[in-house]
């Protein structure tokens, strides 16, 4: 059955962008309609008009705000609207994004293949951490159009000539602030410098938060002048409902049980400080009879990408995650998130938070405070603006 612009019918609302007013190609419609979006995010709405028109984009954003596609459907429109004279050859990107993460690069890859269902645009992403020669042979098969890459494995390639940068049009640069925090910037440097210079491609830049170290990144890697700053519409997800629960540490684990237990939480995300008190809590929990999984940066690879896609699927209902770890757990239709320590650092907790109320849904999110987490409680007051108020669990 062929698919006509009026299937998408979206009728014009005050205040709200559709994709219809940006002129964007049919086959990336369709996709778009067929992932069910119908109104632009704000993200979208005001990043779209700058990058489809060429500008620098810096994008202060954090994830669940449609940030993802709102560089991806610029990149494909570009492509659209200048298609090669021949191809390039093999290994010759004409975008390439950069994620700190393979969760998010994946993630990214995914989301670029659905946007260009019905478009001829090649898609392929190279992290580490997983097998090389695979990613090298998909490489060698066919040129690639768009590039999603973990700095580390992208530099391999690079060294290894399988990948030359020579031919980027568009560069984006995706959650700048955990680059720089995971210590990556060298890398990303050095591969900023492998594509052509910022005056002879565009260069979109985005991170959650701007201090003045992303600020000087942002300002050597985009045009100056052409940039704009997208604030998010506050520092926490408007749409989570924040509870704060006294509680002491060893009472924790019992009333996450008795949680559980009660309210039966469709989908929920469970926060630890450490790498070794995860897999304890998973233990635990697994034993009182609550089916769930960990993820924490030694658990292999593979068995953290099958346990985020039976989390997808619904077949996992709960998971117990450190923050490297959760960054990449970009799931819609996540009922909750619980802190079952309060995050060492204020924005940890706003990232850990935004994976619940995602995309306009509802969340719900639950800190436990006990004695140890007092002490993170002004550091976090002092980013959110306003005093927390800690209240006995309500079960
Ligand atoms: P991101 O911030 O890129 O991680 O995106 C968060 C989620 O929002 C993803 O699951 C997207 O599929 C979804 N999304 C992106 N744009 C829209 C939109 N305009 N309408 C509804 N959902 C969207």
């Amino acid at each position: 059955m062929s698919w006509k612009l009026e299937d998408f019918d979206i009728p014009p609302e005050e205040g709200k962008d559709r994709f219809h007013d940006f002129a964007l190609p049919e086959p990336l419609m369709r996709a778009i309609h067929q992932l069910g979006y119908e109104y632009c995010t704000p993200i979208q709405s005001a990043v779209l008009p700058l990058s489809l028109a060429d500008y620098d984009v810096t994008g202060q954003a954090q994830t669940g705000t449609g940030k993802t596609a709102a560089f991806l459907i610029s990149v494909f429109t570009h492509f659209w609207e200048n298609p090669l004279q021949e191809p390039l050859p093999k290994g010759s990107p004409r975008a390439l994004v950069l994620a700190p993460t393979r969760e998010l690069a994946l993630q990214i890859e995914g989301d670029a293949k659905a946007l260009t269902k019905y478009m001829d645009e090649v898609t392929h992403c190279v992290v580490g951490g997983m097998d090389f020669q695979k990613q090298r042979e998909k490489l060698q098969r066919s040129p690639v159009d768009l590039l999603v890459a973990t700095p580390g494995r992208l530099i391999d390639f690079i060294n290894r000539r399988d990948i030359n940068l020579r031919n980027v049009e568009i560069l984006v640069i995706d959650e700048a602030d955990r680059m720089l925090d995971m210590g990556f910037i060298p890398d990303v440097r050095r591969i900023v410098y492998q594509t052509p210079h910022k005056r002879d491609r565009q260069t979109l830049f985005f991170s959650a938060t701007f201090n003045d170290d992303v600020m000087r990144l942002a300002d050597s890697w985009t045009l100056q002048g052409e940039h704009v700053v997208i604030q998010p519409e506050s520092v926490a997800t408007d749409n989570v409902e924040q509870k704060f629960w006294l509680v002491s540490t060893e009472a924790k684990a019992k009333l996450l049980v008795s949680f559980i237990e009660q309210h039966k939480p469709e989908r929920m995300l469970i926060f630890s400080n450490r790498r070794d008190q995860t897999h304890r809590l998973q233990k635990y929990l697994s034993k009182k009879g609550v089916d769930c999984e960990a993820l924490a940066g030694d658990v292999p690879q593979r068995k953290r990408l099958s346990t985020l896609n039976r989390f997808k699927d619904g077949e996992v209902h709960y998971i117990v995650a450190t923050d490297v770890a959760g960054r990449g757990i970009h799931v819609d239709g996540i009922s909750h998130v619980v802190n079952y320590d309060l995050p060492e650092d204020p924005e940890d907790y706003v990232h850990r938070i935004g994976r619940t109320g995602r995309a306009g849904a509802d969340g719900i999110s639950i800190s436990f405070v006990s004695e140890d987490d007092a002490f993170n409680l002004p550091a976090l007051e002092e980013y959110l603006g306003a005093p927390v108020s800690c209240v006995q669990p309500e079960l």
